[in-house]
């Protein structure tokens, strides 16, 4: 029988106010999988009053209880891990080999790191006036939206749930209408583990009402998400109506650069990896590579060698290596962006197709594809497509790769792939990105912090440095004697 999905307010798993449903389909072959609550405003407004509610009792909750929830949920989530992961690959096509290595595992260990480091904590003492003991205290932000994306479904919302909740936020969580299935799988492991009702408050629905309920509603505190920058800007626009803190993990446009003297093939190694993991949806996949012209012709040899080695197919076969997109208009939008390449001169030299095998004829997939490009201008340099499509393109040097790299408006992280660290560290201190790596691409744990520069937003996601998110640091000044110092002694002085 198929699951009864519930949304989560103020403590129950309930069905939305109008009792509307989604369906949830599976883009390896557009079936349909499950049919899932779909919210209203009204739903927003019944979660934030049970938010508003929760937050004192919250606040006030010693940290080491609230560790102690966090660490119950990670429990129950490895408990129900084998369910998890097909329910994570058929809603949006990550293949098994990586929902289940990746996705799911990831969840509750977010959730272990997040109650540890958050019970360490401190704010700053301050030494400013020898007559004053002067200081910060955490404060939780209070009440606070969570929107996310598809392309990590649970581990994106676990990244913000896990700090949100241990400094001591109530929340609003909502999944992509897409993808939702495991964030309300979430919401039952939140009720089973206890949670006070009202402190993890879970709704599905379209971003167009639901998403924007929630950042409007005065209510709410703040709003992080994860998404598209031109989703970022609609909500930063109505969040400026409130003067509202938004955290923003926006698009990237990653850049790759190769120089003369890399490992040539662990260059290829870590391009083929980068790009095409999680069929490039992934915000800190590259997409551009810039590689100098003494290794160019070399690596490109290799690096269409080994993405033409790549198994694209079934997401649910353990040996597949890349699954579909995650619904049909991603796919449409890589074929509009293969097609607009080929217009604006760049050279196919591989993929450009969808596969063709019985297993993908209904499904929504895309080969992996490189272009060679000539323009730095053109759209496959300068618009995310956040599918495996990229472009390679001929440098005279390290320079003109640093220009170029940094000629985008979007700065979420880039990488350079060299043998001297030297000349690559001062290439990094010129990289206007959020990340770098030095022959490495895509290594995110939860101990370094992730976020963009420039249209890829500002936000840190990850690390010690995602406490200050979600928390405010009160100043607190405490003078040591009962009359204060003021310009104004004499003049008012008391008899
Ligand atoms: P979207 O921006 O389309 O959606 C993200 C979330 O925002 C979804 O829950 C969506 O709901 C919701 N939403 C959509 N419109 C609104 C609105 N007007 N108001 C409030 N909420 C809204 O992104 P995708 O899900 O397509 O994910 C892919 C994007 O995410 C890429 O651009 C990628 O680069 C970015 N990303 C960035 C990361 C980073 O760390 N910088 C990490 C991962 C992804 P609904 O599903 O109902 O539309």
């Amino acid at each position: 029988m198929a699951h009864d999905y519930r949304i989560l307010i103020d403590g129950k798993l309930v069905k939305p106010v109008r009792g509307g449903t989604m369906e949830i389909i599976n883009p390896a072959d557009n079936t349909v999988v499950a049919v899932v609550p779909k919210c209203s405003e009204e739903d927003v407004e019944l979660a934030v009053a049970a938010a508003r509610r929760a937050q004192p009792g919250w606040k006030g909750t010693y940290i080491g209880a609230r560790s102690e929830l966090l660490i119950r949920l990670a429990a129950i989530l490895r408990e129900h891990q084998d369910e998890l992961v097909p329910l994570e690959t058929m809603q949006y096509g990550g293949p098994i080999s990586k929902t289940s290595r990746f996705d799911i595992p990831f969840a509750p260990a977010e959730l272990e790191y997040m109650a540890g480091l958050g019970r360490s904590m401190t704010g700053h003492t301050i030494s400013a006036d020898p007559d004053a003991r002067v200081m910060t205290v955490r404060e939780p932000i209070g009440v606070v939206g969570l929107i996310t994306p598809w392309n990590f479904p649970l581990v994106t919302a676990v990244s913000k749930l896990a700090p949100a909740l241990i400094c001591g936020n109530t929340v609003l969580l909502k999944p992509p209408s897409c993808a939702p299935l495991t964030v309300l799988k979430l919401g039952e492991y939140a009720v089973e583990a206890g949670f006070p009702p009202g402190v993890v408050n879970i709704l599905a629905g379209p971003g167009s009402t639901v998403g924007e309920a929630i950042v409007r509603h005065p209510g709410v505190d703040k709003i992080n998400f994860t998404g598209d920058s031109f989703v970022g800007k609609r909500i930063l626009e109505l969040a400026s109506q409130k003067v509202m803190p938004v955290g923003a993990e926006l698009g990237g446009k990653n850049p790759m650069i190769v120089l003369d003297d890399a490992n040539l093939d662990g260059a290829v190694e870590g391009a083929a990896y980068a790009a095409f993991f999680n069929s490039g949806q992934n915000c800190g996949s590259p997409s551009r590579f810039y590689v100098e012209a003494g290794i160019y012709d070399r690596f490109v040899e290799k690096f269409v060698a080994a993405a033409g080695r790549i198994t694209v197919g079934n997401p649910m076969d353990p040996d597949t290596m890349m699954g579909p997109l995650a619904y049909n208009a991603c796919r449409d939008n890589a074929e509009r962006h293969i097609a607009r390449a080929k217009e604006q001169g760049a050279r196919i030299l591989l993929g450009g197709e969808r596969p063709n095998t019985p297993q993908t004829k209904d499904g929504a997939f895309v080969m992996p594809t490189i272009f060679e490009v000539y323009d730095n201008s053109i759209d496959l340099m300068q618009e995310e497509i956040f599918a495996p499509v990229v472009g390679v393109m001929k440098v005279g040097s390290a320079d003109e790769a640093v220009e170029r790299a940094n000629d985008s408006r979007y700065g979420l992280c880039a990488s350079i792939w060299t043998n001297d660290y030297r000349k690559g560290m001062l290439l990094v201190d010129r990289l206007k990105v959020g990340t770098a790596w030095i022959n490495q691409h895509l290594a995110i744990v939860s101990e370094t912090p992730w976020g963009g520069q420039k249209e890829s937003g500002w936000t840190k996601e990850n690390s010690i440095l995602v406490l200050d998110e979600y928390t405010y640091q009160k100043h607190v000044w405490i003078h040591l004697s009962e009359t204060p110092n003021t310009f104004w002694k004499e003049q008012i002085a008391l008899d």
